[in-house]
């Protein structure tokens, strides 16, 4: 059983919110896990799933640079 902090209502999920995450000459995508009663942000993390896009579009840009030199 899960109780949120600040409104001590029980949960059994929550509900992701896209954010970013500002740095000084950065900016990041994440997700906030917030209450489903109050809509109070519980944690913060980055988004997996955009991390994920990144790793996957560097390595086909990757692949095709290579393949373009022919480095295959
Ligand atoms: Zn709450």
């Amino acid at each position: 059983m899960s109780l949120c902090p600040y409104c001590k209502e029980e949960f059994t999920y929550v509900v992701s919110v896209g954010v970013v995450v500002m740095g000084h000459d950065t900016h990041n995508h994440a997700v906030s896990y917030n209450c489903p009663h109050c809509e109070t942000s519980l944690s913060v993390t980055s988004d997996h799933h955009e991390v994920q896009r990144d790793m996957i579009t560097a390595v086909v840009a990757a692949i095709k640079d290579g393949s373009a030199r022919g480095a295959v």
